[in-house]
């Protein structure tokens, strides 16, 4: 049985992935190292932790010897590294934490896997998980590439370039076989509610104001979650060791649109939408060029917009429970989410 390291398996893309990778394959085993920062939550994986293919090990992915301990402790044969800090809004408040376990933390481990596997490159596989914020904004009718030069606007963004340049060098330097995705903006079950499509929800279900940051007319491009599971198994799979792969739902919708999709389908009136400050550095449009994973990797997003959304919400409706419970435990960390103004990713 292979056996999979996943990093930041207790977040919100993580766990969609940890639960696709056991329900797709029966020979693989994972193992979620998550340090179960604010953004962990155990409850994400409550249905599946009886599964004798996984576990779980609470542990910060900066911390050298516990990573070294992963490595001598079992056989791993491929890592798929989400574990990051990821709210922008966090890292325009307070950027060292991003430097750390984005940066650090992502060369941590690209190094302990490089000493582990140094005489087994050609049977080992490493997915450094990042985003299209690297790329910086965009004018209206251009798309992100992988040729794109690297521009980051944010503190988040800026950290993420820094770990995808060491995952680069890592396979340049070392010869290790690692590969970066670069994926758009996601949505989905598990999405942490401080992220613009919960926040929106669970505002709408209480009838509060909807706080839409500038003028709304903010793009990105929306993919389910799922079909970002699936890219990065592809890559996983097949992709070629070295090589950026970016993911995208070919869905543009200004922030205003989401926000009046979302109160359409739960029946709310419009007028709970306000208008508050812009958020500092605000990219104004995120639009990505997939053919590249499309026309190599046979990738392409099978859930359309409109299927996506409802079942995302559909999903908040029925699991008031988890959101609540979500809620609640910010509080322990010391801050109230239920009043955030905070948008995207
Ligand atoms: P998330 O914030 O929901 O989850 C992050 C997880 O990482 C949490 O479980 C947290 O406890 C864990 N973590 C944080 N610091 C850690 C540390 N030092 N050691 C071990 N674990 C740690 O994030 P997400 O939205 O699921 O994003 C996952 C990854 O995907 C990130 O790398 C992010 O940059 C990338 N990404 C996210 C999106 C998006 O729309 N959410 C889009 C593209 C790429």
């Amino acid at each position: 049985m292979k056996k999979i390291l996943v990093t930041g398996g207790a977040g919100f893309i993580g766990s969609n992935y940890v639960r696709y990778i056991l329900s797709n394959y029966p020979d693989v085993s994972v193992l979620n190292v998550d340090a179960m920062t604010y953004a962990g939550n155990p409850d994400n994986l409550a249905d599946i932790s009886d599964d004798p293919r996984y576990s779980f090990l609470k542990a910060d992915i900066c911390d050298r010897s516990r990573m070294r301990e992963v490595f001598t402790d079992s056989d791993i044969d491929g890592v798929v590294h989400f574990a990051a800090e990821s709210h922008v809004d966090r890292s325009i408040a307070g950027p060292d934490v991003f430097v750390v376990t984005n940066v650090v933390g992502t060369q941590v481990l690209l190094d302990v896997a490089r000493e582990a596997w140094k005489d087994r490159y050609d049977s080992v596989r490493f997915v450094h998980v990042s985003t299209d914020e690297v790329y910086g904004s965009l004018g209206e009718n251009d798309f992100f590439r992988e040729t794109t030069p690297v521009s980051p606007n944010s503190p988040y963004s800026a950290s993420k370039a820094g770990s995808d340049l060491f995952a680069r060098a890592y396979c340049r330097t070392y010869g290790m076989p690692v590969m970066v995705t670069r994926c758009s903006n996601n949505y989905g079950p598990y999405q942490y509610p401080e992220k613009l499509i919960p926040v929106m929800i669970i505002n709408a279900l209480h009838d509060r104001p909807l706080p839409v940051y500038g003028d709304g007319m903010n793009v990105r491009d929306w993919l389910y979650v799922e079909d970002h599971c699936s890219a990065i198994d592809r890559v996983f799979q097949r992709g070629t060791a070295g090589e950026v792969y970016n993911i995208g739902g070919n869905n543009e919708k200004t922030n205003i649109e989401m926000v009046k999709t979302i109160l359409n389908v739960l029946g709310k009136p419009e007028s709970l939408i306000t208008f508050v400050g812009d958020r500092m550095g605000h990219d104004r449009r995120y639009a990505i060029d997939s053919t590249k994973i499309q026309n190599e990797l046979g990738w392409s997003p099978s859930v359309q917009f409109k299927e996506g959304i409802e079942r995302t919400i559909q999903w908040y409706l029925d699991n008031r429970d988890w959101w609540e419970r979500a809620l609640e435990r910010a509080k322990d960390w010391g801050f109230d989410i239920s009043i955030s103004q905070s948008l995207a990713k």
